[in-house]
Order: C-alpha cells, then structure tokens, then sequence
C-alpha cells in the first residue's frame, strides 16, 4: 500500500517512474543486467546520460550558451563549487538571505570569497522575500546568488531578481520543474535532485558557457565546472542509477505536458491547501501571502499541544512525513510535482475532519 508522502526530500517520486524502474531492474534494455550494473562508458549508458540532458534542455528551454552537468556532492557541495569557479580569493560576493538555506549557502561561500549579505530577511522573521526594487549586487560582485525556493522556512521568490550586468546565481534545489523559468536570465541554477528531479545522490548544475574554466587554484577537479563539461559529467564515475532515474523523471514531467501542465497542476495543488489552512482559525500559516511557496506548505495549529496527534491520525490515514523541520517544529506538507491532486485532497479532507473531531 503506498502512503501520500510528503517529505521535504528525499521526497515522493512519480509512482509510474518507479514502476518503470522495477520492471527494468533486472534486465535493463535487454542487457540481461540492471543499469546500475553497466559501465558509465557503454554506448546505451551513454544515450541514457544524454538523453537526460537533451530531456532537461528541452523542458527547460537551455540554450547552447550552457553547459547542462550532472555532479555530486548535492547541492551543499555547490555551496562551495560556486565561489570556487566564480570568484577568485578576496573577490566580492553577493548573497540574499530569506531563511536557512541562504545561511547555509552563505556560510559555506564566507570560507572562499568576501560575502556581502545585501538583503536580509530577518526583521519579518524570515517570511517574506525582499522587494524587487531593493534588491541589487553590492559594487563589484562576481555574482548575485540566491534561492528562489527556501525548502525550511516555505518561502518563495514570486519574481526573478534584476542582477543587471552581474551573474546571478540560484539554488533551484526544491524548486526546479514546477513550472516554466526564463534560464536566460540566470548564469548559474543548480538543485539537488531529490526534491523535484528524481532521488538523492546527484545535482544538476546549468552554467552559462563562458562562466566556466575561470576556477580558481586548487579546485577539485570534479567539481571545475569546464573540466567536468569537457568529460560530459564523467570525469569519473557518475551515480548512473540515479542519472538514469531523473531521465525517467524527466520523460514522466513531459507525459505530464510539460512545465506549463506542471505549474497548472502545482498551482492548484497549492491554493487548495492554502485555501484549508486560511479558512479556519485552527490552522495557520506564518508566512506572507506573496511570499508563499508552491512546494512547501509550513502550517501551525491553534493548539500546538495537538501536533503529536495529528501527526498520528495522520500517519494512520496514509498522510506521512508531515512534521515541520525540526530547526521550526510546527507541520509542513512537502507537495512537489511528483504529488498528485488526490494526495493534497486526501490532506485537506483529513485536515477538516480533523478539526471537526479536536476543533
Ligand atoms: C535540500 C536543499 C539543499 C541541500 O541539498 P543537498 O543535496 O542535501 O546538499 C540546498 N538548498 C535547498 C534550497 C534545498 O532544498
């Protein structure tokens, strides 16, 4: 019996991608092997790794001026990688906080690079995005950085920022795929897969072409962004069953119709559940309307001494991982693409019926 789960990641996957999966475990593509069990440089694993990416540029819309990569090390790995092939030592950053993972990112990037933080969120307690109109790189940025989609806190950049002549940067980690973004304005988005891509163990990274072979000394080469597009991502060997289920994925969001379809559907998924908590004084969300997040949804209730049961009648009613992140205490539902409408009903239905019995 599957479960609607919603975990903020590793996170729910399409259940016909692992469907897929299981059937080809055992011999994939009538190799009599599984994928995980060919070699990264065989011919068919090959047309795997590039039919992903072919995948990605397409749903995406990544022009030629890219690099599309496929790294490990997720993305706390590019919170070094990126002053790393950006910046040189002593070379002016800038970074936008709205909540944990901009903290991450920036005390990851203060052990490269001097870190301007040119918009902070911390009066609002970290539930609102900066202005548009506020926002700009401090004087001599090697780049803008900041993350569309804050996974803890369910706070989401409704715009993309204007970083004029300056690189901007973004971790799309819990964000990427739930519907359509201009990557021309971008020079650098990067996500770990296992929010809205496929499972842990592999992070996408699309860098504009003429960002890349300026790392400085001393860089790792797996993760120099021009040596690891020079060997197409196998500079060494890459987490190919993990490579091989986001190209699943990736066909599963194109079945879907696309990223217009995707954002339909998110859209919907998401006023739905807003929609239950804003009804009711017994559910509250903390965050700004503007600022709410399609992916992840944080809630309160009234009477915080009823979470553990909640979160028992939930689990029994199927409704698992539900609890907020524990930095925030509170609830948070995890809706990325891979969860159905039915999934967000039977939450909603049960957050009524909930409150019906305890309200
Ligand atoms: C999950 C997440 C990360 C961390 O990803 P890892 O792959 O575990 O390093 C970073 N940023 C955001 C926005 C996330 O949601």
């Amino acid at each position: 019996m599957r479960v609607f789960n919603f975990a903020a990641g590793p996170a729910t996957m399409p259940l016909e991608v692992l469907e897929q999966a299981r059937e080809e475990l055992t011999d994939w593509s009538g190799s009599g092997m599984s994928v995980m069990e060919v070699s990264h440089r065989s011919k068919a694993f090959v047309a795997v790794a590039a039919a992903a990416e072919t995948r990605l540029r397409r749903l995406l819309g990544v022009s030629d001026d890219y690099h599309v990569l496929f790294l490990q090390g997720g993305a706390t790995g590019q919170f070094a990688a990126i002053p790393m092939n950006l910046a040189g030592p002593g070379d002016t950053v800038s970074y936008v906080n709205t909540g944990a993972w901009s903290k991450k990112a920036i005390g990851e990037a203060r052990r490269f690079a001097e870190v301007e933080v040119v918009a902070d969120e911390a009066a609002s307690g970290y539930s609102t995005v900066p202005d548009a109109t506020s926002l700009s790189p401090a004087p001599g940025s090697r780049y803008l950085h900041y993350t569309p989609n804050e996974t803890i806190g369910g706070v989401e950049f409704g715009y993309v920022p204007d970083a004029g002549d300056v690189p901007l940067v973004a971790d799309f980690s819990s964000t990427i795929l739930s519907r359509p973004v201009d990557v021309d304005r971008f020079s650098l988005i990067y996500a770990g897969a296992q929010k809205n891509l496929g499972p842990a163990g592999i992070c996408l990274v699309i860098v504009r072409k003429d960002l890349a072979g300026q790392a400085r000394d001393g860089t790792p080469m797996v993760w120099d962004y021009a040596q690891m597009a020079a060997a197409d991502s196998m500079l060494n060997t890459p987490p190919t069953l993990a490579w091989y289920l986001v190209g699943l994925v990736l066909e599963w969001v194109e079945r879907q119709g696309g990223l217009p379809a995707m954002a339909a559907r998110n859209r919907a998924k998401a006023e739905q559940l807003y929609t239950t908590i804003e009804e009711s004084p017994f559910y509250s969300n903390p965050v700004a309307p503007a600022a709410r997040s399609w992916m992840n949804v944080p809630f309160l209730l009234a009477d915080s001494a009823l979470e553990p049961t909640f979160l028992t009648e939930a689990r029994e009613a199927g409704l698992v991982n539900l609890e907020g992140h524990r930095s925030v205490g509170g609830l948070r539902a995890s809706i990325y693409n891979a969860m159905p409408l039915e999934g967000v009903t039977a939450l909603t239905d049960f957050m009524k019926e909930f409150e019906r019995r305890h309200g």
